[in-house]
């Protein structure tokens, strides 16, 4: 939720104008992140303290960092406030929330609420229908065609094809080209047409409503390389989301496939290069700031990776 949006309402009348002014603190200016986490097939105190760290890093965000109980244990008590805050990042990929807390979390989003999700969140609450209209796509859980089309990029254009199959394959880590889609999307303005990211694993046939959905950017998923841990064995040969957005109710998504990290990975261990990638790090803090308020106010870093010289295969 954007307090300022709420903030202007009121000051409107030119009696509480000083007010509000006075009230307006450098501090207060900041937007409220919160990183929820603690459960995941992925290493999450890597990755949440990452994203802390990167949101943290020029000064847009003040964050907090939620940590539920660990898979399996009691959850009933796990009840995470979300209207304090204008955007949740989601380090987490676990086990279902209380009814209570995703009514909350969708009536927050349904009244313009943030959410940021990344890789190993792609494949969270794959029966918690709101949710995945809220992530737009999504992989593995038993995700299949009853779950939404799979989103593809063929001859330039989204398509959103029906045919039947589970959601979720990975292509083995490698470095892999990023093409931007949307230029002039507030999150991708002033990026690379085509960039390097890093060593990361590449998903594809993800699946979902896809409902206000914009795919900013996408990348080649190489058939001449191996894939594990899904519905094949090879990439596709076709050109898989690698950002996006999502509109719900009022709320605003931003979504990323990248950014792997190994189950049970401590902060100190590494390097992981798939989100310790500036690409990765640009595309979280402008996508989060974007799903906070609808606007992107951050130069694009000098150390962001160069344009890559050659069109990336099935580059259309
Ligand atoms: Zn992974």
């Amino acid at each position: 939720m954007n307090w300022k949006i709420r903030l202007l309402v009121p000051c409107l009348s030119l009696t509480c104008l000083m007010t509000c002014t006075i009230a307006y603190s450098k501090e207060s200016e900041q937007l409220k992140a919160l990183v929820l986490t603690g459960q995941s097939n992925h290493g999450w105190s890597v990755s949440s303290s990452h994203i802390q760290h990167v949101l943290e890093a020029n000064g847009l965000f003040s964050v907090e960092v939620t940590t539920a109980p660990p898979k399996g244990a009691d959850m009933s008590h796990f009840s995470p406030e979300f209207k304090p805050f204008d955007v949740v990042v989601l380090e987490y990929n676990g086990d279902p929330w209380q009814e209570l807390v995703q009514r909350s979390f969708e009536e927050y989003m349904q009244l313009g609420g943030g959410l940021v999700i990344s890789h190993a969140a792609t494949q969270n609450f794959p029966h918690w229908p709101a949710f995945n209209t809220m992530i737009g796509i999504g992989g593995w859980g038993g995700r299949d065609e009853n779950a939404g089309p799979y989103v593809k990029y063929r001859n330039g254009s989204v398509v959103l094809d029906d045919r039947p199959g589970v959601a979720g394959a990975c292509v083995d880590p490698h470095e892999f080209q990023v093409v931007t889609r949307v230029a002039d999307h507030p999150i991708m303005r002033g990026l690379p047409s085509r960039w390097l990211h890093a060593k990361d694993e590449l998903y594809s046939d993800l699946r979902g409503p896809a409902k206000n959905m914009t795919i900013l950017a996408t990348a080649y998923s190489d058939p001449q390389r191996s894939a594990h841990w899904g519905v094949r064995t090879t990439g596709t040969g076709e050109h898989e989301p690698m950002a996006y957005t999502v509109r719900y109710g009022e709320g605003r998504i931003f979504g990323t496939p990248m950014g792997h990290v190994d189950g049970g990975a401590q902060p100190g261990s590494g390097p992981w290069p798939a989100i310790e990638c500036v690409g990765y790090t640009t595309l979280m803090q402008r996508g989060a700031e974007w799903a906070a308020t609808g606007r992107v106010t951050q130069e694009v870093p000098v150390n962001f990776p160069a344009e890559a010289a050659r069109p990336e295969r099935g580059e259309r």
